[in-house]
């Protein structure tokens, strides 16, 4: 009795051991949404008076859109998506000032903070601000565009019913896109890589360029007010240091020391391109810092990982904010996450080989399918197994499983299928970042529709 009792008891043991796989941004599903609601609170629609001369509009579209009230003029920082929002934005903001826009500044080139441009231009053509390298950063993959808008309305969870949607990590959901991009006005005047200061309808104005989510970016500067608009290198999230709808190497580095700048200007005002401005200049100065340190911490451990010899599955595994970091609002992994992140410092820094040379030339999926079945006992025991793995809550396990079945003959696909489908939606419930709860949500709606090929499946 004694033998059997340690025997299940080794056995229980092992059982656990193999644990479930989880990702450090699930949890209950009443929790998940409940942060993402919380996080609602850092777009809802509403204009911010700044300083007296600062205005910035919230909500409006994904990006924040402000207003800067000069002597005998007023400055744009950002422009919406589309001219429709940057119309609403607009209207709102005329609230505080009716003078002509006299300049028009993007903070860098992706589509959220320029397409709306033309609805803020009602007179006189204003000077349009932009860094040298403007629009650099979406030309390197065009030769991908198809699979990247697919994989864009999944990361936003564009074709999500209202059921199903939550937020898009540092935007609202079912923003207006329709006339996204249409306002578009090309950049006039071009900041160099060493900045620029100059004055604007009187407001003493500094450019500086701040490569980060974008080689393209800059963040803007009034002495004067004190106040720093950040572009899209700092809003409340864990910054999106790699985008699943597919990106180019965002350089993480670079990123870190253009937050790290900011900081040293101490401005009393942080003015995000996504998400609320933070109104209190230790707080300001506090959120930069941490960011900063933040992705450089991820960065310095990712790169030890690599020296270490440690592959990209390991490295996404054990990297993680430093203990200080981790209950910060502001690196709440809502948008980005630490171990995409770490995947993409891999590749961004080594390409897609890890060194192994087991990976040099794996098996291709049909026949490692075939050889996972063999040692399973069958295709039939490689399906059971995934029941079980389902059953277990063991999601990510099923998937995989579901992935190896897809490719054998005589297996129930159909199953597979379903399976598949079931187990994104569970992992989706109990995740509360948004660009991978909206990918899993709308690939399963994919997949239960049949729109995916089997190849896809
Ligand atoms: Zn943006």
């Amino acid at each position: 009795m004694k033998t059997i009792t340690a025997t299940l008891a080794l056995i229980s043991a092992s059982l656990l051991s193999l644990g479930k796989a989880e990702a450090g941004t699930q949890t209950e599903p009443h929790l998940a949404l409940e942060k993402l609601h919380a996080q609602n609170e850092q777009f809802e629609r509403t204009v911010v008076k700044v300083t007296d001369r600062v205005y910035t509009a919230v909500g409006f579209h994904g990006a924040n859109t402000s207003m800067i009230v000069g002597d005998d003029g007023i400055i744009i920082v950002d422009t919406l998506k589309g001219p429709s929002s940057a119309a609403k934005a607009f209207k709102a903001l005329r609230q505080y000032s009716d003078k002509p826009v006299k300049a028009i500044i993007y903070t860098h080139s992706h589509g959220d903070h320029i397409g709306g441009a033309s609805a803020f231009i009602d007179g006189q053509a204003p000077d349009i601000y932009a860094t040298e390298s403007f629009g650099s950063a979406e030309g390197v993959n065009k030769a991908v565009n198809p699979v990247k808008a697919k994989r864009n309305v999944r990361q936003f969870g564009r074709d999500l019913p209202p059921s199903q949607a939550t937020n898009r990590g540092v935007a609202p959901a079912g923003t207006e896109d329709h006339d996204g991009g249409d306002g578009t006005v090309a950049p006039t005047i071009l900041v160099p890589e060493s900045g620029l200061k100059t004055t604007i309808a009187g407001v003493e104005i500094e450019f500086h360029s701040a490569p980060g989510e974008t080689d393209d970016a800059l963040f803007v500067w009034l002495p004067k007010e004190e106040v720093l608009f950040a572009g899209d290198n700092f809003y409340h999230s864990f910054p999106n240091l790699y985008a699943i709808r597919g990106t180019a190497y965002r350089d993480v580095l670079k990123w870190s020391e253009s937050v790290a700048t900011m900081a040293t200007f101490n401005p009393r005002y942080l003015v995000p391109g996504h998400t609320m401005p933070i109104l209190e200049q230790a707080a300001a100065v506090q959120a930069l810092e941490d960011y900063s340190e933040a992705i450089r911490s991820v960065y310095d451990q990712t790169v030890a990982g690599i020296n270490a010899g440690k592959s990209p599955d390991q490295i996404a595994h054990e990297v993680a904010l430093p203990e200080h970091l981790r209950d910060k609002s502001y690196l709440t992994e809502f948008y980005g996450t630490v171990p995409h992140a770490t995947r993409a410092i891999y590749v961004g820094l080594l390409g897609w080989f890890d060194g192994n040379p087991t990976t040099l030339n794996p098996i291709e999926p049909r026949l490692k399918a075939q050889k996972i079945a063999q040692l399973a006992g069958g295709a039939k025991k490689l399906t059971k197994e995934m029941k079980a793995a389902f059953a277990r809550e063991d999601y990510q396990w099923a998937l995989e499983l579901s992935d190896h079945l897809k490719w054998l003959d005589g297996s129930d696909k159909q199953l597979a299928r379903k399976t598949k489908v079931a187990a994104l939606r569970a992992l989706a419930e109990r995740e509360y970042n948004a660009p991978n709860r909206n990918y899993y949500l709308s690939y399963a709606n994919e997949l239960e529709s049949g729109q995916l090929s089997e190849i896809w499946f």
